[in-house]
């Protein structure tokens, strides 16, 4: 019975005579699982044009779908982490931001740049959850501020766009006061009458949803984005009740009050534009 069991291991046929397409090509959608060709994907800014899933992207993306011509200029890029606390969880800190910015080709989790949207000088600072998972340390926080700062100075508004995991555990307490070091850069610029826009993407959590993301002048979303301060388990296990069905979902949090409207990315850059227009 030997033509039942397989002489040679694994599969044989040689590299060059696989029928594959080109990597990169095509993109699935996570959610109705139809493939689309990536440029296709990318005209209708990284969404499904079947159902609307939004797909995660990073503040590349954004910058590009958001200042005129793609034309910016970002600052300080090249501040990155300190190890205050000489932290070592499964590897050294030190050794995690080194492999993540190799990994990302990113300093942080935070990029801040400004330029012209529709002609309107804004700065705009976006989280990436690739570094570690967008999680909030001294230098997002120190970068947040000195975007807020130069919008003061030049008197023009500041977009946030959050998409993060919460405070970065690594730098502790010094993660924990950035979210008072923004809120109070925040208010500035409240008292300065200069329009603060936060942008909540898909997951802002933790100690960022409990600072700047929910301290806008608007607080809008994206569709099908997940927002909370706690994980569900904990808020079970702290409360002791059933929760009710998606009531982390951009749209429950919008239809319970804590935000203004949901934004769809494909009218991100339009519907921004005609609300700094109205704030003027
Ligand atoms: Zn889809």
């Amino acid at each position: 019975m030997s033509w039942f069991t397989r002489k040679d291991k694994g599969i044989q046929t040689p590299t060059e005579a696989k029928r594959e397409a080109p990597d990169g090509l095509w993109y699935q959608c996570p959610s109705c699982k139809k493939a689309i060709h990536t440029r296709e994907h990318r005209v209708f800014a990284f969404t499904c044009s079947n159902c609307n899933y939004h797909e995660k992207i990073g503040s590349q993306e954004y910058f590009e779908l958001l200042f005129d011509e793609t034309k910016y200029t970002e600052l300080d890029p090249m501040m990155g982490s300190g190890d205050p606390l000489e932290f070592t969880d499964t590897k050294k800190y030190v050794d995690r931001i080194k492999s993540t910015e190799y990994k990302t080709g990113l300093k942080d989790a935070v990029r801040t740049a400004v330029g012209n949207m529709n002609g309107l000088p804004l700065t705009i600072s976006a989280m990436d959850f690739s570094f570690i998972g967008g999680s909030m340390g001294s230098v997002v926080g120190e970068k947040i501020a000195r975007g807020i700062d130069y919008s003061l100075k030049h008197k023009q508004p500041f977009l946030m766009i959050s998409r993060s995991g919460g405070a970065r555990m690594m730098e502790a307490g010094f993660s924990l006061m950035q979210m008072a070091k923004t809120s109070a850069k925040l208010a500035l610029l409240a008292e300065a009458g200069i329009p603060y826009i936060s942008l909540l993407t898909d997951p802002t959590t933790g100690g960022v949803t409990a600072s700047y993301a929910m301290l806008g002048d608007f607080n809008i979303s994206e569709p099908g984005a997940l927002i909370g301060f706690a994980g569900p388990r904990v808020i079970k296990e702290t409360i002791g009740k059933d929760l009710p069905k998606g009531f982390q979902s951009a749209e429950f949090v919008l239809e319970h009050g804590f935000l203004d409207f949901i934004v769809d990315r494909k009218d991100l850059k339009d519907k921004l534009t005609s609300l700094l227009q109205m704030l003027q």
